[in-house]
């Protein structure tokens, strides 16, 4: 049942909601959380494959940098929750976490839903109400200086009143956890700008068969680096995968916001696959050289068994344009040049990406020029609050992501709990 009135709504319960729930507790304020789906933070229950990385071990400025040039925003935030609060707060909560390769922590049971469950049972301790299938569908302020949101559940529309409102409802990626942009539309409401949104963290698709006869194909250690007219605009170390219709993992998500970007003004965009980044051109032929020398008799495949993954062979047999069965000492110069060329300039054009059905994160969002980073308010609207995704902060991939949305909920939910409200 939801009353007419409340000190305080949260609209979201996703991780900034529930942590600005928690953070905003204040005896003498009424609270509510409004969350439209029929369960809480849907998102984080499958964030990390469902094991949830929390956050990442990193130094606090090579963190910010995940951020790009939006980190500086996130400074003071994180001066006041970063990852060790972080992991307390989780701990706390009854959550034991782990690290692993990366810096990064996860939960120890590998079940993010043990994160969302102790976010329900401390709301619930505290007494804050979460209305679930909830949706708000508009967000005004009245004459009399109050907030009024309309609410949908079901068929049946209503209205409840607030003094202070923070919005936490997420981006645009993966809609069926319950992110489907509604915040940009309330944040509009009060003028606020909203910079253009995109799918960020996301796969990319790729020309041709190429990925498609490789699928399934992960690549570790390996350095890709993205082109434009013979100039390298970036490049960087990590692991990949082929898929189906293209490439994903670790260093396509993170480069993934930069490829968006380039394909608004171009069809297809070069990247190439270096798959010995640690051998430059020269040795890496004389390793070739030693190879053939030593393994004279035997034939090219064997060769390539050496090189690389077995799946990636009859591509590799097919573009080098070199017979398999070929004695390794029939291999030509200019064949052994092929072959070097392909495995440290692997060329693929990127042509597309997946939608925000499968984006992690969203790009873009409420402008932060309008929001006070050491509270979380609107410089717009006095007492209406933003957290969590829905602001124009986006991370790489490793635990950055909802380290911001926990950071900023906290704050928010901090600044709501210190207001004042006349009885
Ligand atoms: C598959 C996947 C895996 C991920 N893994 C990781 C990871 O391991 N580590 C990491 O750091 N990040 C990860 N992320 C990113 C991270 O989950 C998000 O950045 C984070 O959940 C954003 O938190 P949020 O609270 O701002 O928004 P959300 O988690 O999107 O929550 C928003 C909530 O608001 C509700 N809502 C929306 N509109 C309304 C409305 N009008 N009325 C009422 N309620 C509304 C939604 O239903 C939702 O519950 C992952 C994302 C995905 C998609």
């Amino acid at each position: 049942m939801i009353e007419p009135h409340y000190n305080t709504v949260i609209i979201g319960a996703g991780p900034a909601g529930l942590i600005a729930g928690v953070e905003a507790y204040n005896p003498d304020h009424s609270i509510i959380i409004l969350e439209k789906m029929h369960k809480t933070g849907l998102k984080l229950r499958i964030s990390g494959k469902g094991r949830c990385n929390i956050t990442n071990e990193e130094s606090m400025q090579s963190f910010l940098n995940r951020f790009g040039k939006k980190g500086r925003f996130l400074k003071y935030a994180f001066s006041q929750f970063f990852n060790h609060d972080l992991l307390k707060y989780i701990n706390d909560l009854g959550v034991p976490t782990k690290l692993e390769r990366g810096g990064r922590y996860f939960c120890k049971s590998d079940r993010a839903t043990d994160i969302v469950v102790a976010f329900e049972k401390k709301l619930n301790g505290l007494k804050i109400p979460i209305a679930m299938k909830t949706q708000v569908t508009g967000l005004q302020l009245n004459a009399g200086g109050q907030y009024v949101l309309q609410l949908t559940q079901g068929d049946h529309k209503s209205q409840v009143m607030a003094d202070q409102v923070c919005v936490c409802s997420g981006g645009l990626g993966y809609p069926a956890t319950g992110s489907t942009g509604d915040g940009y539309r309330m944040a509009k409401s009060f003028d606020h700008t909203i910079i253009d949104t995109a799918p960020s963290l996301v796969p990319v698709l790729t020309a041709g068969d190429t990925a498609k006869r490789v699928m399934g194909v992960s690549l570790r250690n390996v350095s890709l680096s993205i082109w434009d007219e013979g100039k390298k605009i970036t490049e960087m170390f990590g692991e990949m995968m082929f898929t189906r219709k293209g490439i994903t993992g670790p260093i396509i998500l993170t480069l993934s916001e930069t490829l968006v970007t380039m394909l608004d003004s171009r069809k297809e965009v070069q990247i190439k696959i270096d798959l010995k980044p640690a051998l430059d051109h020269k040795k890496l032929d004389q390793r070739l050289l030693r190879e053939i020398a030593n393994n004279s008799k035997q034939n090219f495949r064997s060769l390539l068994k050496t090189l690389i993954p077995l799946k990636m062979i009859d591509l590799f047999v097919d573009l080098t344009e070199i017979d398999p069965s070929t004695k390794l000492h029939q291999v030509s110069g200019d064949q052994r040049k092929r072959l070097r060329m392909l495995l440290k300039e692997f060329p693929m054009q990127v042509i597309g990406h997946d939608s925000y059905d499968r984006a992690i994160v969203t790009s873009g969002g409420v402008s932060l020029k309008e929001i006070d980073p050491t509270t979380m308010e609107s410089k717009l609207a006095s007492k209406l609050y933003f957290a969590g995704e829905v602001i124009d902060v986006n991370g790489e991939t490793g635990g950055y992501n909802l380290t911001s949305s926990w950071s900023t909920g906290f704050l928010a939910g901090r600044s709501m709990r210190n207001n004042e409200f006349v009885r």
